[in-house]
Order: structure tokens, then sequence, then C-alpha cells
């Protein structure tokens, strides 16, 4: 199963018991939507398609939460891979600005469905930390400060007198409640719990093969022959889009993460925030419900259908001595899960949320960069929205053509 994509025992898959398994298709049906992908952005369109009353189906062609929805570290944080000033190139402060404000809307809309639903998925929001141990990018980090406070972000910076943390820390930026943590897994299956009551039809093991467009609408071909017709199709397969799309959708790297046994105590991790370095490709940590602690980072070039082991066993050593080197006070770390998984970033740091520019029944919700969840939670409110004919201007951020000449 997407052996390319993910690899290795990854800590959600590892330590849950599949709460649900789903039929796979034996008839030919019709719908609204067809939306193609059954990991964290299929469960979260599922969910807004549905409180908004719009028929849709979610058809996953392996099990729910089982590809990068079972990797994901889930640090939910509304800032970017890159600080601001870096990413003027490719887009403009505003556009930056009015990201990271997306980025709390959107977690603002997780806090309201773990006020209405119950938190299933070890939720909990959380301060974050972005920090470099150089101090030739103290200036840097203290200019992302000031833009973000200058802003109304509710932002502190740190130096070496101020520093909380118990590791070397030049300059950091601090947010308070910037961020959230919880276990993708459990999140996108009570998502789907929710959305089911609510009319959703889901179907595991039912693999989209072709799709036809035609004037009436889609019509998608799945494993064992049956047909799925619908008006729109929206593509939330993640980083596998090449069955509807030829479009380079954003450069693929491999990540590593690695997952500890529950350690004792957290000496010298301030309130335990999600934290993030400034190196360039970054390491990024957070804690779990269950005292364990998750590392990530050393990201290198994807290459398809290629699982370099070798590559991999040093990645995750390397992960390992840095998680010790820097959490000294905390005895007794032993890592037990390891695993990796595809990733995709983009010039501006943003996801691809829209129509196909070339075909208008053809839709992306692609939660791609370090952000990605919380742009499919945007996707999933934009284009339920947009289904009833309501326009976001906010899309024009997620274009899909954007990058286009
Ligand atoms: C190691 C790692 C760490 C990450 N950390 C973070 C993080 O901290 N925060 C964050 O926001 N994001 C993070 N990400 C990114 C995050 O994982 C993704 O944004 C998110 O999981 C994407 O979910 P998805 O549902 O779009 O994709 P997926 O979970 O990959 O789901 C797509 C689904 O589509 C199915 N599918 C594909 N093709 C077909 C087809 N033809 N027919 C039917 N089904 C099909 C697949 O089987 C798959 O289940 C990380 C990614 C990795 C790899």
């Amino acid at each position: 199963m997407n052996l390319q994509y993910v690899q290795g025992e990854p800590i959600f898959t590892k330590t849950n018991k599949v709460p649900k398994q789903y039929e796979y298709l034996t008839e030919n049906i019709e719908t609204d939507v067809i939306i193609v992908g059954g990991g964290v952005t299929g469960s979260i369109l599922g969910y807004y398609f549905s409180k908004a009353n719009i028929k849709s189906v979610i058809l996953e062609k392996n099990r729910i939460g089982y590809c990068s929805t079972g990797v994901t570290t889930s640090l939910l944080q509304y800032e970017l891979d890159d600080n601001l000033n870096d990413l003027m190139e490719a887009t403009t402060k505003n556009n930056v600005i009015r990201s990271y404000e997306l980025g709390l809307k959107a977690l603002n809309e997780i806090d309201n469905i773990i006020n209405q639903y119950g938190n299933k998925c070890d939720y909990r929001r959380k301060d974050t930390l972005l920090y470099t141990s150089k101090k030739l990018e103290i200036n840097e980090i203290y200019e992302e400060y000031r833009i973000r406070k200058e802003n109304g972000f509710d932002v502190d910076f740190i130096d070496e007198t101020s520093n909380p943390f118990s590791f070397d820390l030049k300059a950091g930026v601090y947010s308070n409640n910037g961020g959230a943590q919880f276990d993708s897994y459990k999140y996108t299956h009570e998502l789907i719990d929710i959305s089911l009551k609510k009319g959703v039809r889901i179907y595991e093991n039912t693999e989209v093969t072709a799709v036809n467009y035609e004037n009436s609408g889609v019509l998608a071909y799945t494993t064992y022959g049956y047909k799925v017709k619908g008006k729109i199709i929206i593509v939330a397969t993640g980083y596998n889009t090449g069955l509807f799309s030829k479009r380079n959708f954003g450069t693929k790297t491999t990540t590593f993460n690695l997952a500890t046994k529950p350690v004792s105590d957290f000496s010298g991790w301030y309130k335990r925030a999600l934290i993030r370095d400034n190196n360039s490709p970054y390491n990024y940590y957070r804690t779990t419900e269950d005292n364990r602690i998750i590392i990530g980072g050393e990201d290198i070039r994807f290459v398809p259908d290629i699982f370099n082991e070798k590559a991999a066993k040093d990645k995750y050593d390397i992960l390992e001595q840095r998680l010790k080197f820097m959490f000294n006070d905390i005895k007794g770390i032993e890592v037990e899960y390891k695993y990796c998984g595809a990733f995709a970033s983009t010039k501006d740091n943003l996801g691809f949320i829209g129509k196909d520019p070339d075909n208008h029944k053809l839709w992306y919700c692609l939660g791609y960069g370090a952000n990605g969840i919380l742009f499919s939670m945007l996707g999933g409110r934009m284009l339920s929205d947009l289904y009833l004919g309501k326009y976001n201007e906010d899309l024009k951020l997620f274009q899909v053509d954007r990058f286009d000449n």
C-alpha cells in the first residue's frame, strides 16, 4: 500500500486500534460530490460538505488514514515553513500575514469541532516556539517577531537571557496559543464518524482508476468495475495526484520522524510547547498526551518507488542524537517508533485549493507544506461554500494555477 509514500512503524497507526472498517463499493452509485482520498483531508471535506447538506461520497483505495495522515507529526501551527522575509520572492507580505491569520482561523475551527463533538483525538491547544541557536540569525528571528507583533499576533521575543528552555537558544519567537497538536489518525476517524451521521457515504479499498468528464457531470471508475456518478470530483489524494492531473504540484521530499516511549518528566521543555528550529531543513518537536516525544525533520529528496534503507537509518540516528543532546535533562529517552513519509512543499509554502483552471468539474484540496492539515481545514470550509455558490476571496492564495506563467 503506497509503500513509496510511507515507510516504517508510524506511532499513530501502531498505537491505535482500527476503530471501524468500511465496505468497498459493490454497486454503481450517484452523488453530488466525489471525494477521492480517505486521509485527514478527505475526512475534513466529508465533514464540511455534509455539514452544508451536500451529498458526498468518500472513496479510499486502501485504509482510512493510513497514508500521510498516519505519519504526520500533527503540529498545527499558523506560521509557515519559511520566515516571512524569505518568502518575499514567491509572494507578498500581505499574503503571508493573511495566511498566518487563516492558520489561526483554522485552529479555531478545530477548537469549535472539538467543543461541539468532544475530544476523541488527543487535541490540545499549544504555544509554539520558532528559534535559532546561531548568533548570525538573531536579527532574522527578531525581524520575524517584529512583523508578527506589528500585525497583531500574540508573540514574545526570547533571547539568551529570557530563555525558559534548557537548550541553547540565541533568539526565538514564542507564539502564545499559536498552535495545537492531535492524533491525526483519531481525528480523521472522528470526523468520518460525524460525517456519516450527516449522510456521507464512505468506501474503503475502493480505488478510483479512471475519471470521465461528461456534460452532465463526472464518472469515476473504481476497482471491480463499479462507477460513481457525481457533479464534481475533489482530489484529496495527498501527494499522489498523477491520475487526475499532469501538473507538478510541489517539490517532494522524504521527511523522518521518531517517537519515544513515554518519559517521566519534561525538564527544560517549557510548557511542552511545539518547537521548530530555523535550520534548513528544519527539525520539529512535540509531545503526546501519553508523555512521548516526537521529533521530525532531516528531509531528503523524494525518489518515487525507491526506499533507501541506509539513508533512513542514518537519519533516524541523527534525530535520536539531536533529541538526546537537546533535552539532556530528560532522563531515559528511548525511541520506540521510526517512520518517514513523502512531503511536498511549494514556493510560497501554501497548498492548492480550488478548481482546475481547465476543468471546472475537477477540484483540488491538497494540503501541501508544513501546515497541510490547517490548509485542508480551510479547504473544507471554502470548497463547500464554493459549491453553494459563495466564492471566498482567500481562495486566490491557494489557486491551482498561481505559479503558471
Ligand atoms: C513525516 C511527516 C510529517 C508531517 N508533519 C506535519 C505536521 O506536523 N503538520 C501538518 O499540518 N502536516 C504535516 N505533514 C503533512 C501532512 O501529513 C499532510 O498534509 C496530510 O497528512 C495530508 O493528508 P491527506 O489526507 O491530504 O493525504 P493522505 O493522508 O496521503 O491521504 C490521501 C489518501 O488518498 C488515497 N488515494 C490516493 N489515490 C487514490 C485513488 N486513486 N483512489 C482512491 N484513493 C486514493 C490514499 O490511499 C490516501 O489514503 C507531515 C507529513 C509527513 C510525511
